[in-house]
């Protein structure tokens, strides 16, 4: 534990000192689970943005982007639940008066009974070798049996408490259990209350005729009510989807994760809408081209794992979560839902307005299904940043902090070095930096010896740094370095722009 917490401080002082990502409002001693996005971590989200987008939008003929505003009618939020039912099961802890989400606590507990029965299987995977047979190992072994046993019972009755607003018998599970607060280790909890995350705000200037409104929690929304818009105008034929980016904000209870999780953050959202019936086929899609998405950026198969839903929201079929290894242990970091027809059929009912598809084959009338597909934009963020931040035992006996960003979503794609700050090689080096920049964000820099500016690039992540030296101006080569090997080639100026684009561009990393 000691070592993660450690790694996840040098994360967050990481991103700071590299100009990634500041507190808010920082010479006030910030605001709580705000951030800013600093000179390169602005465009490291940008790049991340617009990769989902163009794998989405670009790459499916049938999807199609949109941009809604944050301030929504006030009915929206009756409509979708939000009202009702977008509450947080919220705990105190009666000695640190420190609050918890009630279900979190529960979740991280079963997350350790899943962990130990890892521990059980991995050691016996160990001492069998090669004759290991892991799934009959899970089925037969009683120490894994019953930690997985009493995982499943404990997250299924918190499902079924949850479900039935049976807010008695998430504590009386959280007694029985024997949780602690996991910052003092005291079991004095009061009980758990119900706390919705929307935040308020008024639209006018008088206060009596000043309507009441939310900033939007989610983007979805603002994609369901021009649902007909879109259809219409863009001439949609079902199967269809809606993509849309944007800031979301929600009145977390517990806040204490960095990015992870923020009041204000940005979601990149895509709501499919399909045939009834249709629903569970595309579902199992979107699955699995999102976790392949996610696996084409190469940070390791092994850092993501699907999580099913046993709490389905009051919208949902069937729900999913894709689940990454943050610093501090598996998070949610996608959720796929498959949310029937639940919110078209809510926003016909609250607005009297049909919301329906004209099938020209069934030659009828239909509310379509909707599955949807909904990533943190700042969670995709830290899983980058966090899997990308290495520290590397060198063979010379130094080591060096590499930031190994994926380059398709690096800030800065090369850095352009003259060796020396004379004899004509910066007037080169700007010259390279003149034909690049149209198609790339590159970096010029002469300050200091070039070994400390190449470990400089590396801690900010820059994949490429390209060498001008006194070579180059008798025959036209510089020297590529790359950032993740170390090794240097000698290449002509006039073949740069291949050598970026074999890099970076997106298609090389999608296809
Ligand atoms: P959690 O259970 O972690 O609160 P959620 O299930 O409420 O998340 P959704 O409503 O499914 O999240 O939102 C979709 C995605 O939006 C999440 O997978 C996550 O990546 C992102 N997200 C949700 N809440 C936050 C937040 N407070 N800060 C940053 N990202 C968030």
């Amino acid at each position: 534990m000691a070592n993660k917490d450690d790694k996840f401080k040098k994360v967050i002082a990481h991103a700071k000192e590299y100009g990634y990502i500041f507190s808010s409002s920082e010479i006030y001693d910030g605001l709580s689970a705000v951030y800013d996005y600093g000179q390169n971590g602005v465009e490291l989200k940008k790049n991340i943005r617009e990769y989902w987008w163009k794998s989405m939008v670009f790459m499916h003929q049938n999807i199609v982007g949109l941009d809604a505003a944050i301030f929504m009618h006030p009915t929206t939020w009756k409509a979708s639940g939000h009202v009702d039912a977008f509450n947080d099961p919220l705990i105190d802890n009666k000695d640190s008066k420190k609050r918890y989400r009630a279900d979190v606590l529960i979740e991280d507990y079963a997350e350790k009974l899943l962990q130990k029965a890892n521990k059980e299987i991995a050691k016996a995977a160990k001492r069998f070798g090669e004759a290991f047979n892991e799934e009959e190992f899970k089925s037969t072994n009683p120490r894994v049996l019953k930690y997985l046993g009493q995982r499943e019972e404990i997250l299924s009755r918190m499902g079924r408490s949850l479900e039935n607003e049976d807010l008695a018998d998430v504590k009386a599970l959280i007694e029985e259990l024997g949780i602690a607060d996991p910052e003092t280790g005291s079991k004095n909890w009061t009980d758990v209350r119900q706390f919705n995350l929307m935040f308020g705000t008024k639209l006018g200037a008088s206060a009596d005729t000043a309507t009441d409104l939310y900033l939007r929690p989610e983007t979805a929304q603002g994609i369901f009510v021009n649902f007909l818009n879109v259809q219409k105008t863009g001439r949609m034929k079902i199967p269809f989807g809606i993509a849309q980016t944007g800031k979301a904000f929600r009145n977390e209870i517990v806040a204490r994760q960095f990015i992870f999780r923020m009041r204000e953050f940005e979601q990149m959202e895509m709501q499919f809408f399909v045939k009834p019936g249709d629903e569970m086929k595309w579902y199992e899609y979107w699955k699995d081209t999102r976790l392949k998405w996610h696996l084409s950026l190469g940070l390791g198969e092994e850092n993501y794992r699907f999580h099913d839903h046993d709490k389905l929201a009051h919208y949902a079929n069937a729900a999913a979560d894709i689940e990454f290894n943050f610093p501090f242990g598996f998070k949610e970091l996608e959720g796929i839902h498959s949310r029937t027809d639940f919110d078209l059929k809510a926003h016909e009912e609250h607005s009297g307005k049909k919301l329906q598809f004209f099938d020209p084959e069934m030659k009828e009338n239909y509310v379509p299904y909707v599955v949807e597909t909904s990533v943190g934009l700042d969670r995709m963020f830290l899983a980058v940043f966090s899997t990308a931040l290495q520290e590397e035992k060198l063979e010379d006996g130094t080591s060096r902090v590499v930031l190994r960003l994926p380059a398709v979503v690096a800030p800065v794609k090369a850095a352009i070095l003259p060796l020396v700050k004379k004899d004509g090689l910066p007037e080169v080096a700007n010259k390279i930096v003149e034909d690049l920049k149209w198609n790339y964000n590159v970096a010029y820099d002469e300050k200091d010896a070039i070994g400390r500016r190449y470990r400089r690039q590396d801690a900010a992540g820059t994949p490429l740094c390209i060498t001008v030296d006194h070579d180059t101006l008798n025959d036209n080569t510089v020297t590529v370095r790359d950032r993740d090997t170390m090794e240097q080639t000698r290449v002509p100026i006039s073949e740069l722009k291949k050598i970026l684009s074999d890099k970076i561009d997106m298609e090389n990393w999608l296809k």
